[in-house]
């Protein structure tokens, strides 16, 4: 056997060729999906990240805001890099580092050395705190570190670090984002409230949401509307700034004023309510103005129903500009229509994605055929089925709650449908069905700009199906006998 190089290998161990091709024809059966279904101990190729990653995505979108990953440094370059490879953009971030010695002895020397390095070195203007799992296990009491820091002088007594806990043995990336989000109002926010005073402003919380675009959609509604706004957590700049020649290592971000000033808002809306379910639960009882939560705007109907909201929050009618949006994705759905009508498709994502995607696919007339979530619950579980059972389309449809790509693979092999929608993880599954992968969610390292075209709103109706239909008409010209190989499709 040769390497790349042209250079002769010894195998570790030699496997019988007859029976790697039995093994790999034995897992494409219905025979193979029940065991591996039935397997219980073992997540292989989960579609989830851990709590931290999503702390840290929180954490960039502020002001001067350097997070700070209280924990492993092999944990740190996972999310680190994860960002950095998904938005092609640096993504800095420090890590006190703990060690061998700090899992025996406690991780508060090692915090206070990186935080008192990093405020020197990085000049911030916040550190927001989050744990790997290290620190989880061995039960670190961070509120207790983080005031000891701050009596010692290591950091000053007013600079804001505020913290989460953030066990990856618990949730997922959506639960991170939320404890980091939560702990970064409380902190901003904390005395700011002023009776009486509003900013006239609107909240607009976006949840975990890893596509730059989507922030920039929801600002370009707002500006149409003429509703003054505060984006919390704001990485549209952050992890899509334009390259000028000059590095900066805070782009962009909420200002911190303004995030504490945010409590004084006249409404708060917040997306996604599974990402956001305990920022917007805190935000509920102790913010100012109208607050609401509803699922992110995928397609047409979950667009207007946002757009009518942020309306009726503000007693202002939905501006011209808006409607003509809408006239022109009825249209193009309409005129895609017939590209997806009827196909099949897998799905598998956070749950406020997977709740945008079905919506969508039932729209175009096409079917969510399996649903997969790595990270689901019974209620989320039951809002997917009551979209299926209000559409024809919906029906035959089935829902796997807290099952992983491995699983998702079996599924695709033995009852075929014609796309995955996901992320990059599911490259695999994809290319053992052939079948295309359709890259909608986070994170996606093997393609480019994707994070720059809005999903949401009635131009990410637009930019889904188009990506959707387009690559069907591909394969169809690819594929296809010579006498049908036509130029109008
Ligand atoms: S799951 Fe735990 S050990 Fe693994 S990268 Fe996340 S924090 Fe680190």
């Amino acid at each position: 056997m040769a390497n790349a190089l042209g250079l002769e290998m010894k195998p570790v161990s030699e496997d019988d060729p007859a029976e790697v091709e039995r093994v790999k024809n034995w897992i494409n059966t219905e025979e193979y999906k029940e065991k591996n279904f039935a397997r219980q101990a073992l997540v292989i190729n989960p579609a989830h990240a851990c709590q931290p990653l999503g702390a840290e995505l929180a954490a960039h979108g502020f002001e001067g805001s350097l997070p700070f990953v209280h924990g492993s440094q092999g944990c740190a370059s996972y999310y680190r890099s994860t960002l950095n490879r998904h938005f092609r953009e640096p993504a800095p971030a420090v890590s006190d580092s703990m060690t061998e010695d700090g899992a025996v002895f406690g991780g508060q020397a090692n915090l206070h050395e990186g935080l008192e390095n990093a405020y020197t070195i990085y000049k911030p203007k916040m550190m927001p705190i989050f744990t790997s799992c290290m620190p989880e296990i061995i039960g670190d009491d961070l509120t207790a570190f983080i005031k000891n820091a701050k009596n010692k002088g290591v950091i000053p007594a007013d600079f804001p670090t505020p913290y989460a806990n953030t066990p990856s043995f618990n949730g997922s990336h959506i639960h991170g984002y939320d404890a980091m989000l939560l702990s970064i109002l409380q902190t901003l926010t904390e005395g700011k409230q002023v009776e009486g005073r509003c900013t006239g402003k609107l909240n607009l919380i976006a949840g975990f949401d890893a596509n730059t675009g989507n922030y920039r959609e929801y600002k370009r509604i707002l500006e149409a509307f003429g509703i003054p706004y505060t984006f919390l957590a704001d990485i549209s700049e952050t992890f899509d700034s334009p390259l000028d020649g000059h590095y900066k290592i805070y782009p962009g971000g909420t200002k911190l004023d303004d995030a504490a000033d945010s409590i004084n808002g006249k409404a708060t809306l917040a997306l996604g309510s599974y990402s956001t379910a305990k920022t917007y639960g805190w935000i509920k009882e102790g913010y100012s103005g109208k607050h609401a939560v509803m699922p992110m705007p995928f397609g047409v109907a979950k667009t207007d129903a946002f757009i009518m909201k942020i309306a009726e929050l503000f007693g202002k009618p939905i501006p011209e500009s808006l409607k003509a949006e809408r006239g022109r994705a009825v249209d193009a759905i309409t005129d895609a229509h017939q590209y997806m009508h009827g196909k099949k498709f897998a799905l598998y994502g956070d749950p406020d994605y997977l709740l945008g995607y079905v919506s969508f696919l039932l729209e175009m007339g096409a079917i969510p055929y399996h649903i997969l979530c790595s990270k689901g619950t019974k209620k989320l579980e039951k809002e997917i089925q009551a979209l299926l059972d209000a559409s024809l389309d919906g029906k035959g449809c089935t829902i796997y709650m807290n099952k992983d790509l491995w699983h998702l693979r079996s599924l695709v092999v033995t009852d075929p449908v014609d796309g995955i929608i996901g992320d990059t993880h599911g490259k695999f599954a994809a290319r053992d069905a052939g079948i295309p992968l359709f890259r909608f969610g986070f994170p996606n390292f093997d393609r480019v700009n994707l994070h720059r075209y809005p999903l949401i709103g009635y131009s990410g109706a637009i930019n889904m199906l188009t990506a959707i239909c387009n690559k069907f008409l591909d394969i169809k010209d690819e594929t296809c006998e010579e006498r049908f190989f036509e130029m109008m499709r």
